[in-house]
């Protein structure tokens, strides 16, 4: 496991007659910013819902930092490190961005329990360091001029913003992002290739699903090609986007 933070192994997973995962093998290298990509429909979504422990696997092992995860809930999984975005921005509209930060911050795993037993005078030290941490990571995703507007009135690209920033308040080892700049302008996307740069230089991991291919191309390697399911290839941006096996599942569609 030395090199590796996750190995996912054979993993399957059917709905009804339609079969999304086919044995899927995924290893994610520690310190890497990995892109899955591949076709609509080759089972993208599905695995990651199987990682981050949305939905269950039929079969099949998921490993991370050595220990099977396999079936755990999603609130272990994200107390363990492992900590999903989602695709539509998850955020409570009438809420501020900090209070959006802050509601992440408290749903950890033991936190009520842990409040209950804290005095008063500790209960708001804790919460003044969330806040601190909230604002930090705000200030490192450019949000801070935004803090105390309702996260109703971001602009789409501050609300990825702020989707990243609500899975980074749960200390993440790997942040996996479902399409981190669907429906985003380009100068915005290429900020937020930025920001995720600098979540791997200081060693956080990322696992990412995209469809814009410059996004991948400036931020992403490994790059993962899955279809039908299965995982077809693994390189660079360059090689995959060169290897007529890929392009033949995309042109397949
Ligand atoms: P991707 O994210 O790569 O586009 P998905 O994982 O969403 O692919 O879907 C893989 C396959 O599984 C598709 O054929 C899709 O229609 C099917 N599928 C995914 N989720 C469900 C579901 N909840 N119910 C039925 N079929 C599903
Ligand atoms: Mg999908």
């Amino acid at each position: 496991m030395t090199g590796s933070i996750l190995e996912v192994r054979g993993l399957a997973r059917r709905f009804g007659g339609v079969v999304a995962l086919a044995g899927l093998d995924l290893t994610v290298r520690r310190g890497t910013v990995t892109a899955l990509i591949g076709p609509n429909g080759a089972g993208k979504s599905t695995a990651f819902q199987c990682i981050s422990g949305v939905i269950k696997p039929d079969s099949g092992t998921v490993r991370f930092e050595g220990q099977d995860i396999t079936g755990w809930r999603p609130d272990r999984i994200t107390g363990a490190g492992l900590v999903r975005s989602f695709q539509i921005a998850r955020g409570i509209p009438r809420l501020t961005v900090l209070e959006n930060l802050l509601l992440y911050g408290q749903a950890q795993p033991g936190e009520s329990v842990l409040t209950a037993f804290l005095g008063t005078a500790a209960q708001k030290r804790r919460e003044e360091a969330l806040r601190e941490k909230a604002r930090a990571i705000a200030g490192r995703l450019n949000l801070a001029r935004v803090l105390d507007n309702p996260a109703a009135a971001l602009s789409g690209g501050q609300k990825k913003l702020m989707e990243i920033g609500r899975a980074l308040m749960a200390d993440p080892k790997l942040l996996i992002l479902d399409e981190p700049v669907a429906g985003v302008n380009p100068t915005l996307s290429a900020e937020i290739a930025t920001h995720i740069a600098h979540l791997r230089d200081e060693g956080m991991t990322v696992l990412i699903v995209e469809h814009h291919m410059d996004f991948v191309a400036s931020l992403c390697d490994p790059v993962i090609v899955m279809a039908e399911g299965r995982p077809l290839m693994e390189g660079s941006f360059e090689q995959v986007a060169n290897d007529p096996r890929v392009q033949e599942a995309y042109m397949g569609r």
